[in-house]
């Protein structure tokens, strides 16, 4: 007999098997934070939620945007969306006012929660139905009437995502149940996640929908610890505290927690114990060497996108490899890692890696054009540029961000990789910038912790690459532009040199 897979099955079996269980720790601070709560009392809250919206006369398939920090009732919210037949569009709290309204547009949202914080952004955007989380809501989570029953349909979408923002205009990936659920559970299943797991939220949930850890660690019965805003200390302070066992994060975040352990009195928490999975940008090979050495974390990476929701491929250390040299455990980690179960890798015959998986979107939403061009040939285009060896994928980089200098190809992750070797530099950024001998000239923005001077990193890079790779500039800067996971935007890095001219991408 059929059985639907949607997104209430984890709900449902946490609330069977583990009620009493501890399911959330909001941070203190937080406005209007709920205490400790339990699964019985996150799936009460969470039903309750669904009926209030049947009663503002929601239909199924209606959008549902929250704007906030990570927060319990964020959490809740991915179910009383979803789970009941509703879809959720979760929005980077980053944006602008007019950025955010054109997300609640585009998605003809009729519902946006906000956090108190962005209370003044939600006034601007003007959606029909807003309440502040935390404020004025307590009577949505305490709804004493039932959701209208739904009858659950995988192939539903449960949520639409809007891309990041490191490309101009953000577009809508619908996912459906069916996505989130094999999503959640491959990757839960390739971590071993089990109900001991003490799971900190650093990953903000708007982020494709937190790589799927809301509902895997529901699922699994494990605990969530909220943390609203990420920084390296109070990252180490949480692991401390509540005994935390994993976490994910882009590799500029877990920078800043091995910065942070530099200053921390006392061992560093978690040594041994602490599984961290980094993704969303290449995480440099001193940096894996850092995580390791220095905080005793096991690193693990995965490889994915918003489209694919997001888990494609994991890279985690070996027996194997065991009597390899730290360097090289570091470097052969430092691949995207090997395709998850039902994940199939390809790389086209232009370099550009494509994949099939039963997570892979299901389109962009009002966007045909795009979702046909993405899906061409029944695979999944990702641009980003690769190669595939002995089963192993590595990310070589995004098409828009190669550098075609005099007709050579740079990987501007290779030389990041080797400026970030140097002790001097915390974060460097590789570009081309207009030429007109060249084309474009490998040009690199870096912000060190220590004196240094432009001569000193070109003969570093001069040693290790070749010449038409190693940058022909570099300028210092305090800080690089990001988005709220920590990518670099390089399209706006490049703004500053290429003004209004258009630039080539292969
Ligand atoms: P936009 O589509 O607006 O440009 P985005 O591409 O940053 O946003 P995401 O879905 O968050 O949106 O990011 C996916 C991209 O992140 C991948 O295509 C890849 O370029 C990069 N990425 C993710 N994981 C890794 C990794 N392990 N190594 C290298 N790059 C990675």
């Amino acid at each position: 007999m059929f059985y639907p897979l949607t997104i209430l099955d984890f709900l449902d079996r946490a609330v069977s098997v583990f009620p009493d269980r501890t399911a959330v720790l909001d941070e203190p601070q937080a406005a209007g934070a709920w205490e400790p709560i339990t699964y019985r009392e996150l799936a009460q809250r969470a039903r309750s939620l669904a009926a209030s919206l049947d009663e503002l006369g929601l239909p199924e398939g209606a959008r549902v945007a929250v704007l906030s920090q990570n927060s319990a009732r964020l959490l809740a919210a991915l179910y009383g969306v979803s789970a009941f037949g509703r879809v959720l569009v979760p929005v980077n709290f980053r944006l602008t006012a007019a950025e955010v309204a054109y997300i609640v547009e585009h998605s003809g949202a009729e519902v946006l929660f906000v956090d108190p914080s962005l209370r003044e952004v939600a006034a601007e955007v003007g959606c029909r139905h807003t309440f502040v989380l935390g404020e004025d809501d307590e009577h949505l989570w305490s709804n004493p009437a039932e959701p209208r029953p739904w009858a659950g349909d995988e192939g539903a979408t449960a949520t639409i995502n809007y891309t990041s923002g490191t490309t101009a205009r953000p577009k809508g990936v619908q996912l459906t149940h069916r996505n989130l659920w094999l999503n959640a559970v491959t990757f839960g299943w390739h971590l071993g996640v089990d109900e001991s797991e003490v799971y900190l939220h650093t990953l903000p949930m708007f982020h494709a929908n937190g790589w799927g850890m809301p509902y895997a660690i529901t699922g699994f019965g494990g605990l969530h610890v909220v943390l609203r805003q990420v920084d390296g200390a109070e990252i180490l302070r949480r692991v401390e505290e509540h005994g935390v066992t994993l976490m994910c994060a882009a590799p500029a975040v877990l920078a800043a927690v091995v910065e942070a352990a530099r200053l921390w009195q006392g061992p560093v928490p978690g040594r041994n114990r602490v599984r961290v999975v980094v993704a969303g940008a290449p995480p440099p090979t001193r940096l894996i060497e850092r995580i390791r050495d220095e905080l005793g974390w096991e690193f693990i990476q995965i490889y994915g996108l918003t489209e694919t929701s997001p888990f494609l491929t994991m890279s985690r250390m070996r027996d194997e490899w065991a009597d390899l040299s730290g360097q090289e455990q570091a470097r052969r980690l430092g691949r995207a890692g090997a395709p998850a179960i039902g994940v199939r890798v390809a790389i086209a015959e232009d370099g550009e890696v494509v994949v099939a998986s039963n997570h892979n979107l299901d389109a962009y939403w009002r966007n045909p054009e795009e979702t046909a061009r993405a899906q061409e040939g029944g695979v999944f285009h990702t641009g980003d540029g690769g190669a595939l060896s002995d089963g192993y994928l590595t990310i070589q980089d995004r098409k828009k961000d190669v550098i075609v200098t005099g007709g050579e190809n740079v990987s501007s992750i290779e030389v990041e990789d080797v400026l970030a070797g140097h002790p001097a530099v915390r974060e460097a950024a590789v570009i081309g910038i207009p030429d007109e001998k060249w084309g474009e000239l490998v040009t690199a923005l870096v912000v060190c912790s220590a004196d240094v001077s432009e001569a000193e990193l070109i003969a570093h890079c001069r040693e290790r690459l070749a010449g038409y790779k190693t940058p022909k500039r570099i300028e210092f800067r305090s800080e690089l532009a990001r988005t709220a996971t920590g990518k670099l935007q390089k399209f706006k890095l490049r703004e500053d040199f290429w003004g209004g001219r258009t630039r080539q991408v292969n």
